[in-house]
């Protein structure tokens, strides 16, 4: 299993239902690396093997893994098929899954286990929709979303937590600096357990707010969409 604390920063790019075998090599050929951290790509599953990554600042990720660990449950992956093609990190509970798949924490806390299971570190995307936040409900749904989604197999070495709200993602709206430490905080401190844990930011993350988000002292890294997709704009990003 990778060792999470040998990395200043952790950033993960999610390429979600974009690219193909050319921009897969395009992207490598141009990426630059920094030393300090640990970078994740993930691309659709199907690429995961074309990513070279044997180097140990970059990693692959798949976006999703079934509930399921075999059996009759067509079109879907098992954490340990993804184990067995050297596949290190998995996104789970993203909220578009949520929304488009009917995703839900107890799914969510099955995959994890499963993930855990095969060292496979799960990047457990939790967050809060507008509608909640403006009733004030950020603390109750992200303390379900963990409280029920997150198994007692997960650790700090074994698991991270990405901060998601809802309302972030592919809008290039971002909570202030101030709210985005405080939830960090707040997840950090839900429970003892959850003290050490990495926990990364994601919503609308570019190369212009990258570096004062990361430098929040309760934020890990970042998890980064829309702009992971354009290698130059992700070089700046974990520069
Ligand atoms: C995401 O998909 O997890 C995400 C954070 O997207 P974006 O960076 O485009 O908001």
């Amino acid at each position: 299993m990778v060792n999470l604390d040998k990395y200043s920063s952790i950033f993960v790019a999610n390429w979600k239902l974009n690219g193909n075998s050319s921009f897969l090599k395009d992207y490598y050929e141009k990426l630059k690396l920094n030393s300090n951290n640990c970078t994740i790509i993930c691309p659709p599953s199907i690429y995961l093997k074309s990513l070279k990554t044997n180097n140990e600042n970059l990693f692959c990720g798949a976006q999703d893994i079934s509930s399921f660990k075999e059996g009759a449950y067509t079109g879907e992956l098992s954490a340990s098929m993804l184990k067995d093609n050297n596949v290190d990190f998995c996104l789970v509970g993203h909220s578009e899954r949520r929304q488009h798949f009917s995703e839900t924490n107890s799914s969510v806390n099955s995959k994890i286990a499963n993930l855990i299971e095969q060292n496979i570190i799960p990047v457990i995307c939790v967050g809060e929709t507008l509608e909640q936040k403006d009733n004030n409900l950020t603390e109750e749904i992200l303390s379900t979303q963990i409280k029920n989604g997150i198994p007692n197999s997960a650790n700090y070495k074994n698991a991270i937590i990405a901060y998601e709200p809802v309302w972030a993602i592919g809008t290039g709206l971002t909570p202030s600096l101030d709210e985005i430490n405080k939830v960090h905080d707040l997840i950090k401190n839900f429970d003892q357990k959850f003290i050490n844990f990495k926990v990364l930011y994601g919503g609308s993350v570019k190369s212009e707010n990258s570096k004062e988000i990361t430098e929040l002292s309760r934020v890990d890294g970042c998890l980064i969409g829309g702009a992971s997709l354009k290698v130059e704009e992700f070089n700046k990003i974990i520069s």
